[in-house]
């Protein structure tokens, strides 16, 4: 009956400044760092991170914002680190997506990014884990598609939407409206 926060890429490059950065994707790092510097409770913390090395057509030099971006989280750029608020906690594991091919989920994930490695669902499942906390960025992507992969996979989902940060600001009342009817639970 276990509990896990799943940190989604809370990453250099969609943080203020970063190729990709987010409104408020600082403000998330520095809050998560606080969270997990208390007696958080959890019995595991995992962090996901983009991962990508040739991702195809996710990277464009004229970027819809929807379904192209600009170049991000490129494997070997600093752009591509946890933000340096949470590079001093250790997270249980860490999950890489994206290397050939745009991956919004962090089930889409594994250690070390190679097909071979243990996905998110599995680790968990290893380790007795029926509910998980989601919290990141971008809240209308990829926390959006980890949130909704969760509960898929059957773990009681919560989404801790007052640490997200979203691209479009305008359309987090959707992502919750769109969330809340598979089960998963939206907490302010
Ligand atoms: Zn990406």
């Amino acid at each position: 009956m276990g509990k896990a926060l799943i940190v989604v890429d809370v990453q250099v490059d969609f943080c203020e400044g970063g190729a990709l950065g987010v409104d408020g994707g600082n403000a998330v790092a520095s809050d998560v760092a606080s969270l997990l510097a208390g007696e958080h409770g959890y019995d595991a913390v995992v962090a996901t991170r983009d991962h990508h090395i040739d991702p195809g057509s996710h990277f464009s030099a004229t970027p819809d914002f929807v379904d192209t971006w600009p170049p991000h989280c490129v494997v070997g750029t600093p752009g591509q680190e946890i933000h340096p608020d949470l590079t001093g906690f250790g997270f249980d594991a860490v999950f890489d997506k994206g290397s050939y091919e745009a991956a919004y989920s962090g089930f889409e994930g594994t250690v070390g990014g190679s097909p071979d490695g243990e996905g998110l669902a599995r680790w968990l499942g290893r380790r007795g884990i029926t509910s998980v906390d989601v919290c990141g960025i971008a809240t209308d992507f990829c926390v959006k598609a980890t949130a909704a992969d969760a509960a898929a996979e059957g773990f009681d989902t919560t989404v801790l939407a007052g640490l997200t940060a979203a691209v479009h600001n305008d359309s987090v009342e959707n992502v919750e409206g769109s969330l809340t009817p598979l089960g998963i639970t939206w907490q302010r």
